[in-house]
C-alpha cells in the first residue's frame, strides 16, 4: 500500500524507533506515546484492520502477541503487568489502517495502583 504510513515504516521510507523485527513483524516505539514504554507490532503485510485477517494469517496474529510478551518481558515490565490493544475501525479509535497492536507498559493502568 503506497499511501500507508505503517507500510512505509516497515519498508525504512519514514524513519522509526524500531525495537524488533522478525520475518513478519516490525516493533517500533508510537510517536506519540501513552505510557513510558508504548510500542506499536505491525505486521509487514498490510492489512487494515483486525476484520481483514483471515485463517491464514493465523499464525501471524500469534507471532504479534507473542512479540508483545517478549518486548515486555525484555524492557523488564512483563510481571508488574502491560495493556495490550487492538483498535478496530474508527469508532473504536483506530486512525492508521494497517492493523497493529499497542504494547503499553511501565505504568499503571488501574486505579487505585495495584
Ligand atoms: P490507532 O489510533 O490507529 O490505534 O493508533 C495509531 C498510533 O500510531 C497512534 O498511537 C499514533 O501515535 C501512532 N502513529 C501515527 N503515526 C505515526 C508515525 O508516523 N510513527 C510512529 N512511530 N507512530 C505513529
Ligand atoms: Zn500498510
Amino acid at each position: 500500500m503506497s499511501d500507508c504510513i505503517f507500510c512505509k515504516i516497515v519498508s525504512g521510507e519514514i524513519p522509526s524507533d524500531i525495537v524488533y523485527e522478525s520475518d513478519s513483524v516490525v516493533a517500533f516505539n508510537d510517536l506519540n506515546p501513552q505510557a513510558p514504554f508504548h510500542i506499536l507490532i505491525v505486521p509487514k503485510k498490510h492489512i487494515p484492520t483486525l476484520n481483514d485477517m483471515t485463517e491464514e494469517d493465523r499464525e501471524l496474529i500469534g507471532g504479534i502477541l507473542l512479540t508483545a510478551s517478549h518486548l515486555a518481558k525484555e524492557n523488564g515490565f512483563s510481571e508488574v503487568g502491560y495493556r495490550t490493544l487492538f483498535n478496530c475501525n474508527r469508532g473504536a479509535g483506530q486512525t492508521v489502517f494497517h492493523v497493529h497492536l499497542h504494547l503499553l507498559g511501565g505504568r499503571p493502568f488501574t486505579w487505585p495502583p495495584g
